[in-house]
């Protein structure tokens, strides 16, 4: 097989199968190499389920984004014959005027997106399985709902290699230079050429890229799945996906039970603590836990005994997965400098990047074609941090 492409994709993960997708589709020669046959469960993408929303606390700059998001999600269903994005709504309990009340508030605002304020009654009404004290906020998000990361991947590495692209797995990128004239790639197993370089490479950037000189610390999230009781019905029909602030800087998020049937997992209600305090020093060497401490479970357990008791149940699974955190939690979308545009890296996605996955391709398929994007990327370039 010739060796030389338009572009290779080092990670066929989350950003790298949505970017072979569009390079492939756009008609260019694309190798995509992943130390792992990706999907899988060594880095950021594993777990069954991930939340998507648009009123982004985080930055309201990434609406748009997400507006593109939806759109593409939409078309990749329709090209797929595959539903991906599962929308359920979000219920948001948050306290009066943290960092995500009012950014959850000022997202919508400034982007007219529906947000209903809810009241206890309301809820009652609604969703019964939760309970929620009386001094709380309850926002609840309807364009919002979840995605299921495995299949994402696997379908867009699917239709990737319908269009054309080339995936090498497991093949791990040991080394890579860049020439005037062409980026070289060196794995274990060959030695390729193309005209530019993607890293989605994840939790491995740093290791990949010392030259990106932006510290990127990999941490270790505990994911666990909760048995529910068979009176109250947490299915994606009738239960939405939750974010509970239980107090200031102390996050918890969750999903409905999913059908084993056809989603597979464990049949449990999955919540996670959205918490960075686990790093991992030695990323060669990671592997996940399928374990949880019983002080993590006990934790999470006091927060369904307070929300959802109806969910505090027989623990039926429990997994990690890689957050890799930028230093202000934003994500990392840029050319690498001194490479005349030929090295392209989009990494520290901090813990919320999968619901981006769709538009990550896209912008990563015009700034290696185009060298450019009409979409807003500039509160993700490097020269942030100058
Ligand atoms: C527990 C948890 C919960 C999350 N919840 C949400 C959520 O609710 N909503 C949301 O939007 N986001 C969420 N995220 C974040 C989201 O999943 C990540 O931001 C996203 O998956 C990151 O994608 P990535 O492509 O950077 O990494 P990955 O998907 O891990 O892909 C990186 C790939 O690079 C490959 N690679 C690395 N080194 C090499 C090499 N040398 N050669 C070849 N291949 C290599 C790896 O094998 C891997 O497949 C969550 C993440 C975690 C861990």
């Amino acid at each position: 097989m010739n060796s030389s492409f338009d572009t290779i994709i080092i990670g066929a993960g989350s950003m790298g199968s949505s970017a072979a997708y569009f390079l492939a589709k756009a008609g260019h020669k694309v190798l995509c190499l992943d130390r792992y046959s990706s999907p899988h469960v060594f880095g950021s993408h594993s777990g069954q389920s991930r939340i998507v929303r648009k009123a982004y606390f985080e930055h309201p700059d990434y609406v748009p984004l997400l507006n593109r998001s939806y759109q593409n999600w939409r078309m990749i269903e329709e090209e797929s014959s595959q539903q991906l994005y599962f929308e359920t709504g979000l219920l948001y309990l948050t306290h009066s005027g943290t960092e995500i009340d009012r950014g959850v508030r000022k997202a919508a605002q400034l982007h007219s997106l529906p947000l209903l304020e809810l009241k206890n009654s309301d809820l009652n009404d609604r969703w019964p399985q939760i309970q929620v004290p009386e001094n709380m906020q309850i926002l609840f998000e309807e364009e919002a709902g979840f995605a299921i990361p495995e299949l994402t991947i696997n379908t867009l590495i699917k239709l990737a290699e319908f269009h054309g692209a080339v995936f090498k797995m497991p093949e791990s990128a040991l080394k890579w230079t860049t020439s005037a004239s062409t980026c070289t790639v060196t794995t274990n197993h060959g030695i390729y050429t193309a005209d530019k370089l993607i890293f989605c490479s994840g939790a491995w950037s740093s290791y990949l890229l010392p030259e990106l000189k932006i510290p990127l610390k990999v941490s270790r999230q505990t994911l666990a799945w909760f048995e529910t009781d068979s009176s109250s019905d947490f299915s994606p029909e009738n239960f939405p996906c939750f974010m509970i602030e239980d107090s200031e800087d102390d996050l918890f998020y969750g999903f409905p039970v999913l059908p084993q049937v056809t989603l597979g997992g464990s049949g449990g209600l999955k919540i996670a603590h959205h918490k960075v305090v686990d790093y991992v020093i030695d990323i060669q060497n990671y592997t996940p836990q399928h374990s949880i401490s019983l002080d993590e479970e006990s934790l999470l357990r006091s927060i369904l005994n307070k929300y959802l008791p109806g969910a505090n149940g027989r623990l039926l699974q429990a997994t990690t997965c890689l957050y890799t955190n930028s230093p202000d939690g934003d994500f990392i979308l840029d050319f690498l400098p001194e490479h005349n545009e030929r090295i392209i890296i989009a990494c520290g996605f901090s813990g919320h990047g999968f619901k981006f996955v769709p538009v990550m391709g896209e912008i990563l398929c015009d700034l290696a074609v185009k060298g450019r994007t009409d979409l807003n990327i500039d509160f993700l370039s490097l020269k942030r941090f100058d």
